[in-house]
């Protein structure tokens, strides 16, 4: 029974996007750009238990950069150190992704790539205005596995 969910799981990469599986932008744990690393917000993000945050400028859906937890290790709380300094210092590119592609493109991408977490992105041309990018959510190595394992 379990194996057959599995192989059900397997074959539905090849339709699922990643967008029926991320974590939306509302449910995302995220840090402004211009935040500063004192005590509270260090603990914050230690206690959000994540271990890759987004980083966003003015908007929440403008994501500039990635910090990892572990960026954290040299940092002392007492220096108020911004978090520009740290970004700055790692550098960690952004990945960004279609939220039409689909989790067997994902999962090769995942499987490619150094980062296991994906910004997704679609392109907005609903109004007047010029097409512009749209941050939906997240979606990370973890995501695709559940999707594999998952029972139905
Ligand atoms: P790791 O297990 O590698 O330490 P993690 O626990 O931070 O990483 P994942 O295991 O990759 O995160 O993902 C677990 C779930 O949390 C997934 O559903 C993923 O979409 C979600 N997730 C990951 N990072 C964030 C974040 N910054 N904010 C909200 N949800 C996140
Ligand atoms: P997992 O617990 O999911 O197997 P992992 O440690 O293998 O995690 P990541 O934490 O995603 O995978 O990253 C592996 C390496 O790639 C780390 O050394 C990190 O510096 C770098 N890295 C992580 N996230 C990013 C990112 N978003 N962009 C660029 N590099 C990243």
């Amino acid at each position: 029974k379990e194996e057959m969910n599995m192989i059900q799981g397997a074959l539905e990469l090849r339709s699922k996007t990643v967008e029926d599986i991320m974590t939306p932008l509302e449910d995302c744990f995220m840090i402004r750009s211009d935040a500063v690393l004192d005590f509270n917000t260090m603990s914050e993000i230690i206690e959000s238990g994540y271990t890759r945050i987004p980083v966003y400028e003015g908007e929440q859906s403008n994501i500039v950069d990635i910090l990892l937890v572990q960026d954290l290790a040299f940092v002392d709380p007492d220096d108020c150190t911004t978090l520009k300094t740290i970004t700055r210092f790692y550098k960690h590119p952004v990945h960004f992704v279609f939220h039409d592609i689909k989790l067997d493109s994902m999962l090769e991408e995942f499987k490619k790539g150094k980062s296991h977490l994906a910004i997704v992105q679609k392109v907005n041309s609903d109004g007047e205005g010029d097409p512009f990018y749209e941050v939906l959510g997240l979606v990370t190595l973890e995501d695709v596995f559940e999707e594999i394992i998952k029972s139905e």
